[in-house]
């Protein structure tokens, strides 16, 4: 019987990589609802959106909000959905640096994350996913079957974050990520609008001193219980 499985956690803890790597394992549909956020700051960043202090053009982007459509496409070659925003895809576009230091003020505008969750929620109507984010245990999901909670250190998360864009050739540097990663994981947490926090039935995951291979088995073994 299919279930639904929701992974929170902070910044570039790896909750993606485990959760896609799950999905593929146990042939679930898999929802990086963090590129969804992404997506919309990209679209923002393009359109002038921002004011020169890194505030949101509010009532701009509220009225925008029905133009911008999101996607996910298989890509057969790495064998993970990639992001469209409008039809383009946008999977490098919307993680840049550019794009991370942007997107908690968007996320953490109610009328932005209104429309998200309900696209995410019309997305996991039908059981077999696994979705990755900051609510989805507690808002997108609140009765998901297995819930997860992963944290790791600040300065952990930041240099897995450094290590993945120097690896796609990406601009990185690592106090500046570090800044970046701390930043957001304060403005994630204090938002009034579904601040980042463990559902009371989540199970939590500190994976600073685990491998890839050591999370996988982990959540797998989570799974089969
Ligand atoms: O997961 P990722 O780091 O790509 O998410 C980018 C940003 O999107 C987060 O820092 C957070 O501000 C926002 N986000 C959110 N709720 C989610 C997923 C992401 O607020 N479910």
């Amino acid at each position: 019987k299919k279930i639904t499985i929701a992974i929170d956690g902070f910044s570039s803890c790896g909750k993606s990589t485990m959760a896609k790597d799950l999905a593929r394992e146990i042939g679930y549909i898999y929802v990086d609802t963090g590129a969804m956020y992404r997506s919309v700051t990209l679209y923002a960043l393009r359109h002038h959106l921002f004011n020169a202090d890194g505030t949101v053009r509010e009532q701009e982007l509220r009225r925008q909000m029905e133009h911008i459509r999101i996607s996910f496409c298989m890509n057969s070659e790495t064998g993970r959905p990639d992001t469209y925003l409008n039809g383009e895809n946008v999977e490098s576009a919307i993680r840049t640096m550019e794009v991370s230091s942007h997107v908690s003020p968007v996320a953490a505008l109610a009328f932005v994350r209104e429309a998200l969750v309900g696209q995410q929620q019309r997305m996991g109507a039908e059981k077999g996913i696994v979705m990755d984010g900051r609510d989805i245990g507690t808002v997108v999901f609140p009765h998901a079957e297995l819930k997860v909670f992963v944290t790791a250190s600040a300065e952990v998360r930041a240099r897995r974050r450094y290590d993945e864009l120097k690896a796609k050739g990406m601009e990185a540097d690592f106090n500046e990520i570090l800044r970046n990663v701390q930043e957001r994981d304060y403005i994630d947490s204090h938002r009034a609008t579904s601040p980042l926090r463990k559902a009371d039935d989540a199970v939590e995951l500190d994976n600073s001193h685990l491998t890839i291979a050591q999370q996988k088995q982990w959540l797998l073994a989570q799974y089969r219980r």
